[in-house]
C-alpha cells in the first residue's frame, strides 16, 4: 500500500514508520493550532508560546493516533493475527495486517480497541482540561489538554461510523457476521456502506468548494477522504473474495507447466529479439540444459549498454533464484499474489532445488478467479 516509507520508532516489538504525505499534515496540524486556532480562542498569546503549543498539540495529537493504531495491533497479537507494522499516512494511521481475523469475536475486538484508547485520551485530557480551567493552569496546559480532547473525540467519532473499513465498519461487520455466519455477505453489506459514505463525503466537498464563501482546503480535504474511503471499501471486498477463491491452492495448481525458457549462451541481442520482443514477457528462466540457473528480465537487459548486447551473454547477467522471483510448489496462491504485489512481478517461477517445474502468471490467477466469481454467482 505505501512506497517509501520512514523509520520513526519500534513500540513493543512492532515498526512505526510514516509515509512521505504523513508530513504534510504534521506541517498542516501545527500550523492550523499555532496561526488559527490558539490565537483565536485565547488572544492573549504571544506567538512563540502559541507556536510551541501548536508544535506540543501536533505532537501529542500524532502520538494518540499511533496509540490507537498500537490498541488494534496489541490485540490483534492476542488473537495471533500477523501484523506488518504501524504506518502513519495523509489521513492517519492505519495498523497493517496480514492475516484477516479468524472469527466474528476476534475482529470485534480487534476493532473495538482502538476507538477505546482514543475515549481514553479524550477523557483524560477532558479531566486535565477541566481541573486546570478551574485552578488556573497555565494556557499553555489547559489549551493543548482541550485541543486534545476534542481532536480525539472527533476522531472516535469518525472512526465509528459505521463503513467498511473504518472501525465501525468492522464491528458491524463483526455482529453481522457473528448474526449469519456469513463473512462474505457481511463484508458486501459493510463495504457497501463504506462506499456510499465515501461518496457522501466527496458530494459535501463538492459542496463545501462550490457554495459561498467556498471553503477550498477543507472540500479537497473531504473529496479526497472521500475517494480514499469509496476505494479502499470497494477492494476490502474484493480482495476477500480473492483471498477465498485462491487461500488453500497450492500454486502449482495454477502454473503453466511447459515455459519458455533461455540458454545461457546465447547473446543479450538475441535475448531481446528472439525472446522479449516475440514473447511480451518482462522475465524468463535461463537454463543450461535441464538446470535451472536463475532468470533474467528487462532490469538486467536495461542496464547494459547497448553497443554490449552482441558481445554478452545471458549467463553474464542471470539473477540468482531467489523468493522475490521463485516460490516453490507448496506456497500458497494468496501468498504468492501477496509477493507479487509487493515486488511489482506479474511472473514467478515455481521451482524445486535446481529444477524449474513451470511459471506461475499472474494473469492465469485472476483469470482462475473471474471464472470462479462467474460460476459461484450463477450457482
Ligand atoms: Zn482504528
Amino acid at each position: 500500500m505505501f512506497g517509501n516509507r520512514f523509520k520513526l520508532i519500534k513500540l513493543f516489538g512492532f515498526q512505526v514508520s510514516a509515509d512521505p504525505s504523513w508530513f504534510i499534515v504534521v506541517a498542516l496540524v501545527t500550523w492550523s493550532l499555532a496561526e488559527r486556532y490558539f490565537p483565536q480562542a485565547y488572544p492573549q498569546l504571544d506567538r512563540p508560546t502559541a507556536w510551541g503549543m501548536g508544535v506540543v498539540g501536533a505532537l501529542l495529537f500524532f502520538l494518540s493516533l499511533v496509540l490507537h493504531e498500537l490498541s488494534h495491533a496489541l490485540m490483534a497479537r492476542r488473537y495471533g493475527l500477523r501484523i506488518r507494522g504501524i504506518t502513519l499516512f495523509i489521513f492517519g494511521g492505519v495498523a497493517e495486517m496480514t492475516d484477516e481475523p479468524p472469527t466474528a469475536q476476534a475482529e470485534f475486538m480487534v476493532a473495538i480497541a482502538g476507538p477505546i484508547m482514543s475515549v481514553l485520551i479524550a477523557v483524560v485530557s477532558f479531566v486535565v482540561w477541566a481541573v486546570g480551567s478551574q485552578a488556573a493552569w497555565p494556557v499553555a496546559v489547559v489549551g493543548v489538554a482541550q485541543v486534545m480532547w476534542w481532536l480525539n473525540g472527533v476522531l472516535m467519532l469518525l472512526n465509528l461510523v459505521p463503513a467498511f473499513p473504518l472501525d465501525g465498519g468492522r464491528v458491524l461487520r463483526s455482529i453481522l457476521w457473528y448474526w449469519k455466519g456469513n463473512l462474505r455477505w457481511a463484508t458486501r453489506v459493510t463495504s457497501a456502506i463504506g462506499s456510499a459514505f465515501g461518496v457522501a463525503l466527496i458530494a459535501l466537498g463538492v459542496l463545501l468548494l462550490i457554495v459561498p464563501p467556498g471553503d477550498l482546503i477543507g472540500g479537497l480535504w473531504l473529496g479526497l477522504i472521500g475517494l480514499f474511503l469509496r476505494n479502499a471499501a470497494r477492494m476490502s471486498y474484493q480482495q476477500l473474495l480473492l483471498r477465498r477463491a485462491l487461500e488453500g491452492e497450492s500454486v502449482a495448481r495454477f502454473m503453466k507447466t511447459d515455459p519458455v525458457v533461455v540458454p545461457r549462451a546465447i547473446s543479450i541481442a538475441e535475448l531481446v529479439e528472439n525472446f522479449i520482443y516475440k514473447y511480451h514477457f518482462k522475465m524468463f528462466p535461463v537454463v543450461d540444459g535441464d538446470r535451472l540457473l536463475g532468470c533474467v528480465s528487462t532490469r538486467e537487459v536495461k542496464a547494459i549498454p547497448r553497443e554490449e548486447w552482441d558481445r554478452q551473454t545471458v549467463g553474464a547477467i542471470i539473477e540468482k533464484c531467489s523468493p522475490e522471483n521463485s516460490v516453490d510448489p507448496g506456497t500458497d496462491a494468496m501468498q504468492a499474489l501477496a509477493m507479487m504485489s509487493r515486488t511489482g512481478t506479474s511472473r514467478l517461477m515455481v521451482v524445486d532445488g535446481d529444477r524449474l517445474l513451470g511459471i506461475l502468471a499472474l494473469k492465469d490467477l485472476l483469470k482462475f478467479f473471474s471464472l470462479k466469481m462467474e460460476l459461484e454467482e450463477a450457482a
